[in-house]
């Protein structure tokens, strides 16, 4: 395989940061994303000692919409699809959910759309069950944002019953806060208020949940970073074991194919622009100095790969399943 220069440095900067595990293969974007629903929904690696696997909820190939990126026309956002190798027929956005295995404990962050966001996605449990995973046996978990693609699959559809009602949910205090004051759903974007109206029904009322308040360790090896914008609490999470790194990234770079290249587009998603492109430059610019791995939930199924600087963006290299 012949690797671009921009190929190859990303494939150097990953393989420092992840030497030692002889299981994730590097592939030119070009195959990696060409077909984007795989053929096996769950994926194993490891940080450390600590084993992530990776379970794909599905893709939703959402029409291409000139609101999507406030800065930049849909034939912009074509030609970065292309570039990183994806179809530029419509805007493919794969959401993957992670389960990290510490110990004797197992954490799930977020918890896919549950089948209720866009029809094609929802395989979350069945892919949990392939991987052998036991829902009843996840005892935390971390949530990025109040998002529907994030949180959906936390309620179950038609009565919002728990899902996982024995297990503890750690939010950021801010995100918690912020869509269940007083006033919120009034004040939402007509779009957003049936979320908000979920939310604020449902979630006041249930016990389980963990603000945090600041970036503290919310597991053993696991960390809370603040990287608002998309949401004014979304968070990050932070893993280590050993010498390796991984940054759970959830929505800061979104769909990289768009975002490695122009960390300064604002998506239409992203509550508050300019914040985001803040937050996004700053955990890439942390993932790339400490040599991490980085998985995001809309990044290529199985949702890993590592950033490199690339002139004033980044290079992205995702790793093959
Ligand atoms: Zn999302």
């Amino acid at each position: 395989m012949r690797l671009s220069r921009r190929q190859f440095v990303t494939a150097a900067a990953f393989g420092a940061a992840l030497g030692i595990d002889k299981r994730l293969a590097f592939v030119p974007p070009a195959q990696a994303q060409k077909t984007p629903d795989p053929t096996k929904g769950f994926y194993t690696y490891k940080v450390g000692s600590i084993e992530v696997t990776a379970l794909y909820d599905g893709i939703w190939e959402k029409p291409h919409d000139p609101a999507f990126i406030k800065n930049a026309s849909v034939e912009e956002t074509k030609e970065a699809l292309v570039k990183a190798g994806l179809t530029r027929d419509f805007m493919p956005i794969p959401l993957t959910v992670v389960v990290v295995k510490a110990g004797d404990r197992l954490m799930m962050i977020d918890s896919g759309s549950g089948g209720q966001w866009q029809p094609s996605a929802g395989k979350l449990a069945a892919n949990m069950q392939a991987a052998g995973i036991d829902p009843a046996k996840i005892g935390t978990i971390l949530i990025s944002h109040f998002h529907p693609d994030h949180i959906f699959g936390l309620m179950q559809k038609g009565s919002n019953a728990p899902t996982f009602p024995n297990a503890e949910l750690i939010v950021n205090a801010t995100e918690f806060k912020w869509w269940t004051e007083p006033g919120r759903v009034e004040k939402l974007p007509e779009a957003r208020k049936p979320l908000g109206t979920r939310i604020n029904a449902v979630f006041p009322s249930w016990k389980n949940f963990k603000l945090i308040e600041k970036e503290a360790e919310v597991a053993p090896g696991v960390r809370l970073v603040n990287a608002p914008g998309h949401t004014p609490g979304h968070a990050a999470f932070h893993v280590s074991s050993g010498t390796q790194q991984l940054m759970i990234s959830n929505d800061t770079a979104y769909v990289p194919a768009l975002l490695a290249p122009h960390p300064e587009w604002q998506g239409a998603y992203d509550q508050d622009g300019p914040l985001a492109v803040e937050s996004r430059r700053k955990l890439i610019d942390r993932v790339i100095a400490d040599k991490m791995m980085i998985c995001g939930a809309h990044f290529p199924f199985p949702g890993a790969g590592a950033f490199a600087k690339d002139g004033s963006g980044y290079a992205f290299t995702p790793v093959q399943a």
